[in-house]
């Protein structure tokens, strides 16, 4: 086995072309190399997508300083982070934006002029995605249920969307009163509260945010009895595989207006790509080739 420096993902990319990638663990099946390298395209620049799998390289979080160090190396213009490694990253960047700071969490770095920069554009990428497809939603009272990665994520993205109050549900107790005491210390206190009963949160609520793996293939299923879900109440998904999760079905059975996980998918990839080159993506165009990748996953 080759040093780590001199691994295919640190060989320099061909002139002319700009080099990226994503840190993370399981990473095989992620959409971003396809969203970045089809938006450069039709830009009419060269960019090279390169998946940085710990899996692969039989290497854990502990090894990011070297992929850091060895990815700057090699000409790389930035890298996308994920599981298990946006916490971890930070100490090893020299500033951060405010809403990572605000997040405790980085998904984005971009190497500048030798010194490397975190954002964190997932709570940004949710945003968006909501309001593209719920535009007027209404924000008073939200229930969200999930508080893990992207649960930390979307609930500072509602908050900093106006909703008044955010009552958080998850199957670890700790998650959601943990969750709720970071945001109370962003946002001021009583914006957001563990809930104790979901049936009764949801009744007073005007939307509902899942953010469990729940709906996915090895988590079939619902994240609270369907019974709950009525008209009135807006769903907003980050479950994107499948897209029409079991959850989005049955809000819309009830007649509800839904956002599906894709948007945060996307524009988290939109906003990262503003970041790594200076241009505007065309967010739709990268929605609908995310869509059509996505209903046809043999094909790309
Ligand atoms: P995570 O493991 O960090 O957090 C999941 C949380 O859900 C945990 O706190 C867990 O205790 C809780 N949970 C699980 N099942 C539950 C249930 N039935 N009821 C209540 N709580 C439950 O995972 P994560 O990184 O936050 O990812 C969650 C989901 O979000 C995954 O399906 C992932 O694919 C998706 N995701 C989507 C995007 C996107 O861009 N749309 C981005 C990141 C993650």
């Amino acid at each position: 086995m080759p040093p780590l420096a001199e691994r295919d993902v640190f060989a320099p990319a061909a002139p002319g072309t700009m080099l990226l990638g994503l840190i993370g663990s399981g990473i095989a099946g992620s959409r971003s190399p396809a969203m970045h390298v089809a938006e450069a395209a039709a830009q009419g620049f060269a960019l090279e997508y390169r998946r940085i799998d710990l899996d692969v390289l039989g290497l854990g979080v502990e090894a990011l300083p070297q992929l850091l160090d060895h990815a700057q190396a090699a000409g790389y213009r930035g890298l996308n982070i994920t599981y298990p490694a946006k916490q971890a990253v930070i100490p090893l960047l020299d500033a951060l934006s405010d809403e990572a700071r605000a997040l405790g969490a980085v998904n984005t770095v971009v190497f500048e002029a030798g010194r490397r920069m975190g954002h964190n554009t997932d709570a940004s990428g949710f945003a968006a995605g909501f309001r593209l497809q719920l535009p007027g939603a209404a924000m008073g009272q939200v229930v969200q249920i999930g508080a893990g990665g992207a649960g930390a994520a979307v609930a500072h993205a509602v908050l900093s969307m106006g909703a008044a109050q955010l009552t958080i549900f998850d199957m670890d107790d700790t998650r959601a009163a943990g969750l709720a005491a970071n945001l109370n210390a962003h946002f001021g206190p009583g914006r957001a509260v563990a809930g104790p009963a979901l049936g009764p949160a949801i009744a007073a609520a005007h939307g509902l945010v899942h953010a469990t793996p729940m709906g996915m293939a090895k988590h079939p299923g619902l994240p609270l009895p369907a019974a709950l879900l009525r008209a009135d109440l807006w769903v907003a998904e980050v479950v994107y595989v499948p897209i029409d999760t079991a959850l989005l079905q049955a809000a819309r059975a009830q007649g509800a207006r839904v956002a599906d996980g894709g948007g945060m998918a996307v524009y988290q990839a939109a906003d990262a790509f503003r970041h790594f080159t200076g241009r505007e993506p065309d967010a739709p165009r990268m929605r609908q080739g995310f869509l059509a990748a996505i209903s046809h996953p043999g094909l790309t």
